[in-house]
Formats: C-alpha cells, structure tokens, sequence
C-alpha cells in the first residue's frame, strides 16, 4: 500500500478531515491553534533582529551600486522599496461581491513594483546574490566595507566575478531577479525554470545573457537540478530556496520599512489597531521572512495569514500534518497546475514551515478562477495591474471574518477589527507584457 510519510491518505484524512477539502481541491482555510504569542514564536526561528539589522546595512552598503546600475532605482536612492497605498475602491467592490463588509481599512503593499523584477523576489534573490558578491570581493580585497561600492561597476570587478557562477531552480520570478542581478555583477548565471515559467520571463533573461535550463517537470526538479549542477562545481553557488536564510532575511528587511511607511501615512498599528496581513505563499520563503519581519516589528499587534492555490496547498498541508518538507501535495494526488505561477511549489520550504509555524496564524486557498476575478477588479478599481499570484491576498479579509473560533482566540473583537489595518502583499506583475496583463484581465472578467 502506498503510504505519505508513514501513513495512507486514509488515515490522514481521518486525524485531519480538512485534508479531504484540499484533496477535492475546494476552497479551505485553516487557523491554527498552536500559534503562540510573538516573544516566545520568534524565539523558536533561530534568527534575531540583530540579523535583520545585518541585512538592511548591507543592502544600505549596496545602495549606491543598485542607484547606479538599475534606473529604475534611482527614485529611492538605490533602496529597493515597493509603494503602500490604500485600495478603498477595491474594498468597496469586494464588499459589494462578496455580500460582507470589511471593517477597517483595506491597504496594498505593491511589491509587484519593485525595481529589477517587479516581484517580491527582488527583495530576498537580490539581497542573497549581493551577499555572496560582497563576501567574495572582500574577500579578495577589491572592497572593505566602508568602500563605495560602486567600484563593483567596473569591468575589472565584472572580469572577477566572471570566474564564479551563480545558480538557482525557479518557477519564474526568483530566476528573473537572481538572474538579472547576477548578470550585471558580471557572474555567470544559471537559471533552471519549471514548467510553470513563462515563455516572457526566459526570453528576459536570455537578453540579459543568462544561462536558461528549461524543464517539463515542477519546481523541485528544477531546484533538484540546479543544487546538483552547483555542487560539483567550487566555483558555483546555489541559491537554494527551499533552505536559505539569506533569501529569508532579504525578505524580512521589508518590515521595518513597512512600519516608517504607516507611520508617514498615519495609520497607526497597536494593541487597538490590529494590522492583518495576507501573503501569497509558495515555497515559504518571502511569506516566511516577511512575516518574521513583521513579527520583530509588530509583536502581537499583527495577524499573518498565508493564501495559497487550491491546486498546491504545500505550506497548510507541511504545517498542519507537522511534517513540513517531508510531504508534497503530488503525495495526496493534488497536481501543483495553477495559473499562480509564482506559488505552483508542491513542497514545502524545510526552512519556514518548522521556524515559522508558531508564528503563523492561518492559511487559506483560493482557485484559479478567483485570482483571475481579483487581477480583474482591482485593475477595474485602482488601474493596478497585478499577476495572478499576488491577487490571492483580496480573499484574506473574508476567511479571517468568517473564523469566529479564530477571532475569540486572536482577540480580535468586533471594536479591534473596526481600526484595523488589512494588508493585501502584492507579490508581483508590474513585468507582466500587456499583452499577457490583458489576457489575465479577459479571463477574470468572463465571470465578474
Ligand atoms: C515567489 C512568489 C511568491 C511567494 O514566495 P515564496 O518564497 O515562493 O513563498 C508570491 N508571489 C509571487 C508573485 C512570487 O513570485
């Protein structure tokens, strides 16, 4: 008999019936109870502020290189930031659709337009390659650390990081940024793209002359193959994103400049003003580190619910059954297809799941259908143009609504949630060609 980590899908279903909705790929969430408060949480993930703070110097150390390579970061200084602005339209609308009110105010962290690859990726692939570039150039002294750095952009430095090479597995976005940014350091890049990858995102990174390995199979094939190519090799380094601090930290830096970008806009966060963000979740990684920044900054004061496809449901089910990276969604004949290209990750990050769990309070699926419906409102609403990934955080508010067990054990009472902060993640799209954006849009409103 075949049994999923030491058990049939029969016994799974019976210790967890919830398991029976994800098999039927219906829509399900799941609040969980073992969530603890944020001191005794962030204790368990092994990683500190001090790391945090270790990260956003580097990235500060890296400002004027970033300023003067990529145009599109001049505007913040060579500080990749994403714009946060309020979407009222789209919660009006959403309201409207979905027949409940959202109490509070619904808020869009648009990361989808950062600089360089207009995901969320461009905070933790970037900062994890200018991490090693940094570590291998001090080492060879071509800077300390007080140094401008924008003596890396010469061709002498490019020449020296010509001899090493940069590797990562990716479902799209995380190859796009890892490959663009190491391309301009002048590392030869390789990219090893899933099935899920559009054809857009390969092209891009062959202009920019990186090395782009195209595979039938899903993202840990992908991952699988680029950690075994990288591991032969001395001179190669592998991003590995079901395992990196690096990565994780890259994205945790977000948070505290979140918190500066409340404060300008005068939204405040406290024990009063709950702040609740929803985050697209893949293989873990910049749901995970955000939401450990999150947790550094906020404390108690915010709620981090994960969205993930009804077709891969990998961090609910790695955190549910407790058995994180030692189970995949394929195992529970669930197939990883979805139109979120950017979560089609069958298994979970070993990493997140186990640190991050106690920190976490729900997940919750959404179908394909729905993120199309959502790319479609809010581009109706806002003129914001997103991919279908990110568009899995507007579902958010009505799960948490609806958990009244939920909301008595988190506190948050009908008084809190009316000053509360709802944070759609907009993980990604800016990117997108408009051709594709259109197509998106087409699809959602065939049933709005
Ligand atoms: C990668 C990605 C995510 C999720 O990040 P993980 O680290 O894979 O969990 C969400 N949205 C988009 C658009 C992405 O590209």
């Amino acid at each position: 008999m075949t049994t999923i980590a030491g058990k049939t899908l029969e016994q799974w279903v019976e210790d967890y019936p919830l398991i029976q909705d994800l098999v039927d790929l219906k829509v399900a969430d799941w609040f969980n109870p073992e969530v603890l408060p944020a001191a005794e949480g962030l204790a368990k993930v092994g990683l500190t502020v001090a790391d945090v703070d270790d990260a956003a110097a580097r990235l500060k150390r890296w400002a004027p290189y970033l300023k003067q390579v990529f145009p599109a970061a001049r505007p913040t200084a060579g500080i990749l930031e994403s714009p946060l602005v309020a979407v009222p339209t789209m919660q009006a609308k959403l309201a409207e659709r979905k027949g409940v009110e959202i109490p509070g105010q619904l808020w869009a962290k648009l990361d989808s337009h950062l600089p360089i690859s207009g995901s969320i990726k461009a905070r933790g692939g970037v900062y994890e390659v200018l991490k090693h570039a940094e570590e291998l150039a001090l080492e060879a002294g071509l800077i300390t650390l007080e140094d401008d750095y924008r003596k890396l952009d010469t061709e002498e430095a490019r020449k020296f990081f010509s001899q090493y090479k940069v590797a990562v597995g990716s479902t799209g976005n995380l190859g796009l940024s890892i490959g663009i940014m190491s391309a301009q350091l002048g590392f030869q890049a390789s990219v090893h793209m899933s099935a899920d990858a559009r054809q857009w995102k390969k092209d891009k990174l062959r202009s920019h002359g990186v090395n782009v390995v195209e595979y039938e199979s899903d993202y840990s094939v992908a991952v699988a193959q680029g950690r075994k190519e990288a591991e032969s090799d001395p001179t190669a380094y592998f991003v590995d994103d079901e395992n990196s601090p690096s990565l994780f930290l890259g994205y945790a830096v977000a948070a505290r400049r979140l918190q500066g970008q409340f404060q300008s806009l005068d939204v405040t966060v406290d024990a009063d003003h709950p702040l609740i963000a929803y985050l697209p979740c893949g293989v873990g990684g910049g749901p995970g580190g955000v939401a450990f920044g999150l947790k550094t900054v906020f404390g108690d004061n915010v709620h981090c619910i994960f969205a993930e496809p009804t077709h891969s449901p990998s961090m609910f089910l790695g955190v549910m059954t407790g058995k994180h990276d030692e189970i995949a969604v394929q195992d529970f004949g669930i197939d990883n297809l979805t139109a979120a290209d950017g979560l089609a990750c069958g298994r979970p990050s070993a990493f997140v799941g186990s640190r991050m769990q106690y920190l976490i309070d729900g997940y919750y699926t959404v179908e394909d259908q729905t993120m199309y419906e959502n790319v479609a409102l809010l581009a109706q609403t806002e003129d914001l143009r997103i991919e279908p990934s990110s568009s899995t955080s507007f579902e958010g508010p009505f799960h948490v609504l609806a958990a009244s067990e939920y909301l008595e054990r988190a506190g948050l009472t009908p008084e809190k949630l009316a000053g509360a902060t709802h944070l759609t993640w907009i993980t990604g799209g800016n990117m997108v060609p408009d051709k594709e954006m259109d197509s998106y849009i087409a699809k959602g409103e065939e049933t709005l």
